[in-house]
């Protein structure tokens, strides 16, 4: 792995342009575009009035929308949060650095490990063009200070290491609690009463549930600023220090990377925002988010950098299904976070860039494995290998066909999915959270035509069989080129002495 990411690294950098080539210095006209990646935790197909909610209304987003390119068939490499980031900020499926687990699905409070020195982050790769780069909001790729994202190419962090449920405040932590659940009756029983706190926790959220740490590197070095954070002022506080941090570095090209804390349950906004949707406190949080896209979007143009920077809004899975009304909804897609049916890993995702992308609606398959690719040949560097994205260029900007074609649907680890064009070939079906269906290896792979069927409710392989046999062959395909890592997440358990 070390040695793939070495002579990718060298790969670019030999490729890289040479200033006055295709990129200029900073202080021209035509230097290097700025990248705002801007990032949703748990928000679901069907939450944006352009996707069709009735209730919830960004407009920020529908501008958007109106002025950029809104995709229908963006997909996440993984239905859950780390290997889901993971995945956008390496441009590599989880299975091939690692970044997955089998037996716990995300890093947890206390990780021994982390985004590893090994992978090259998109703000590593973008370094080497002279950007700097800043991180507003939750990493979740380890919350040890070696794996902290100030250690992997960010210039400067505010944000929280990890989900805002992690910590719960007086409850034994993540380690405790998986050796409750692994010991005596009593100890199980104990564990189950705690459990059955949450739900009420979550429907009705108040500050001191949660003991979540906040992160700044603000005054120099990273030091944690805050505990428990106030989470109602998170999208706020991210979005200000976004800015802050634009205006700051608006003389070099600049990465913002703001992956909001919500709407991931326990739901917190900011006063002026409480009562503000018809939706309740899931629509205000995301009306919030809609007017830090605004604020965004309004601060680059008075930066005059509005029409060099790429504007990016996507999520990192599909809805909390199991939090009932204070999760949000895949619209017509089916299930939610967790699975690897498509309301889990087909997220709402806009590219905006004034003057340069073809505004206009795209169903043609896109990922945020792609955002590396692309970045890497806006910011001059080519020929990237090792990674498992396209540039979405030619489609962002001329109108061209995708590049990408297919997409892999892997859960924890396993291929349960595989699509092709407007087919998608499930091997194994499981619900998440407890929804059904049970986890089933199906005998014989069921088809489903996305383009007729986004609700995959109509199971047609018995009348295709030729589709079948060209996934088939694309899955054997894919399998080929992939070396599948061990899992990172679950290495705690053998370092901890829990299974
Ligand atoms: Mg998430």
């Amino acid at each position: 792995m070390r040695t793939t990411v070495s002579l990718m690294l060298l790969a670019m950098l030999f490729n890289a342009c040479s200033p006055g080539q295709n990129a200029a210095s900073n202080s021209t006209p035509d230097r290097l575009p700025n990248i705002v990646i801007l990032f949703a935790d748990d928000l679901g197909y069907g939450d944006l009035s352009s996707y069709g909610h009735p209730y919830i209304r960004t407009p920020e987003l529908d501008f958007l929308a109106q002025h950029g390119q809104r995709w229908t068939d963006f997909y996440v490499a993984a239905p859950v949060c780390s290997p889901s980031r993971a995945a956008l900020l390496t441009g590599r499926l989880p299975v091939r650095t690692g970044l997955y687990g089998q037996n716990i699905g995300v890093f947890f409070p206390d990780e021994p490990g982390g985004f590893p020195d090994s992978e090259l982050s998109l703000a590593e790769a973008l370094k080497e063009r002279g950007y700097v780069s800043g991180i507003f909001g939750k990493w979740h790729l380890g919350d040890a200070p070696h794996a902290w994202p100030t250690q992997h190419g960010f210039d400067a962090w505010l944000g929280v290491p990890y989900s805002n449920d992690m910590d719960w405040a007086g409850d034994p932590d993540f380690d405790a609690m998986r050796a409750l659940g692994l010991g005596s009756a009593a100890d199980q029983a104990e564990r189950s009463q705690i459990l059955a706190t949450r739900p009420g926790k979550y429907a009705n959220p108040l500050p001191e549930y949660f003991n979540t740490p906040l992160i700044s590197s603000v005054a120099g070095g990273d030091s944690q600023v805050e505990q428990p954070t106030d989470q109602a002022t998170l999208t706020r506080r991210y979005t200000e220090a976004a800015i802050e941090f634009m205006e700051n570095n608006v003389d070099s090209p600049f990465l913002v990377y703001l992956p909001y804390t919500m709407p991931h349950t326990p739901l917190f906004r900011s006063t002026e925002f409480e009562g503000h949707s018809l939706f309740g406190r899931y629509g205000d949080v995301i009306e919030e988010i809609d007017w830090s896209v605004g604020e965004i979007r309004r601060a680059l143009e008075n930066l005059d950098v509005a029409d060099n920077t790429l504007i990016v809004f996507t999520s990192d899975n599909g809805p909390w299904l199991t939090m009932y009304e204070e999760g949000g909804s895949a619209g017509l897609l089916r299930m939610g976070k967790g699975s690897t049916f498509e309301g889990g890993m087909r997220v709402p995702a806009y590219f905006y860039w004034p003057g340069r992308i073809q505004p206009g609606i795209v169903s043609e398959i896109g990922s945020t494995l792609d955002l590396f690719a692309t970045t890497m040949n806006l910011a001059g560097l080519d020929n990237v290998t090792g990674i498992d994205g396209f540039d979405l260029s030619e489609t962002l900007f001329d109108g061209a066909q995708s590049p990408r074609n297919e997409m892999p649907y892997y859960r924890r680890g396993v291929l349960y999915a595989y699509r092709v064009g407007q087919w998608k070939l499930h091997y194994l079906l499981e619900g998440a959270y407890g929804q059904p269906p049970e986890r089933t290896i199906l005998a014989t792979p069921e088809l489903y035509n996305l383009r007729r069927d986004p609700s995959e409710k109509f199971n047609v392989a018995a009348q295709n069989p030729d589709v079948v046999a060209e996934i088939e062959a694309a899955v054997a395909r894919h399998r080929e080129g992939l070396e599948i890592a061990p899992p990172a997440f679950d290495a705690r358990l053998a370092i901890r002495g829990i299974q």
